[in-house]
């Protein structure tokens, strides 16, 4: 059984508005709990970053994950950021350094692993959907692993942002259809609860000729943009990989442990029901 928390409890926790939904708590208390580490998660509605962050300082709160609506606006607040996390312009992740607050980004990479249990990217044509801070991190790391990808947005000019900073074509979500993609990518919001019935890609017969397609909306799990892709044939993968592979990426940049992914998964699993 786990010990009551005591004078040496590392405090860990997850920062957002609204918070409450988060399943960050459960995948990262029990990781804590598996190893055996004297470590605690919370999560926190925040509002107010500055006066976040000075707690956070005077506490010795050892680390945070960052979530809507704070991901870009808390770089200003921070002593040092990682180059990608400032290349994508958000940070998902804080690591507390004595009291020097370190901002870095799982997401690109969590999305990548994701990708790649099921096709590797290297040389692959990709469509990202979406050009918010999500996507900007799933084509940091797709173009860190030499995919060759195309960003379309219902904005264009925040795809051709997203593009020139990463040197990548771009259009507006209806012009994608002669690139040939091999994978399709969601990044946007679209789909996402209470909105289940929608879908980001206007012309389902892209995914004709693709190999697998990502969705990182996670609720509901199987969104109509998966249910689309795997009528047309395509491998399919759901956002909740992402969501354990960027959680499984800070644990272990706070811990300096290997994180324990099927407790993780499993954690979140239950969470979910
Ligand atoms: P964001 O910065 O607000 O960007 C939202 C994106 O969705 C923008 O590209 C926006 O297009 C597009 N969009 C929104 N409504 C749309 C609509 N009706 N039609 C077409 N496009 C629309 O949000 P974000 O931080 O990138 O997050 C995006 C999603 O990723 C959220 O659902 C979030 O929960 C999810 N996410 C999942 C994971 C994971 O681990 N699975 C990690 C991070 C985020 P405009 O530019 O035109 O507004």
């Amino acid at each position: 059984m786990k010990a009551a928390p005591d004078a040496k409890t590392g405090l860990y926790g997850i920062i957002g508005h609204p918070v409450g939904h988060s399943l960050s708590p459960a995948m990262q208390n029990a990781a804590f709990d598996t190893l055996g580490l004297n470590a605690v998660y919370l999560a926190f509605d925040v509002i107010d970053l500055a006066a976040c962050l000075g707690g956070v300082r005077a506490l010795g709160v050892k680390g945070l994950s960052v979530t809507i609506p704070h991901k870009e606006a808390v770089l200003s607040f921070l002593d040092e950021i990682d180059p990608v996390a400032q290349k994508i312009g958000a940070v998902n992740t804080i690591l507390n350094r004595n009291g020097r607050l370190f901002g870095t980004n799982t997401d690109y990479a969590g999305a990548v692993s994701a990708i790649e249990d099921v096709i590797p990217v290297k040389d692959r044509k990709v469509i990202v959907l979406g050009a918010g801070g999500a996507a900007r991190a799933v084509c940091a790391g797709l173009v860190e692993k030499g995919a060759v990808v195309h960003v379309a947005n219902r904005t264009p000019g925040r795809a051709r942002a997203l593009a020139e900073a990463f040197g990548l074509n771009w259009s507006s979500l209806d012009g994608i259809g002669g690139f040939g993609a091999q994978i399709i990518i969601n990044a946007t919001s679209v789909g996402m609860r209470p909105h289940e019935d929608e879908t980001p890609l206007m012309d389902a017969s892209v995914f004709r000729g693709a190999l697998a397609a990502m969705d990182i909306v996670y609720a509901p799990v199987e969104t109509r943009f998966l249910k689309e892709a795997g009528k047309a044939g395509c491998k399919t993968i759901n956002g909740l990989k992402m969501l354990i592979y960027q959680a499984a990426g800070q644990f272990e940049l706070w811990t300096g442990l290997k994180a324990p992914l099927k407790v993780m998964e499993e954690a979140l699993t239950g969470a979910l029901v």
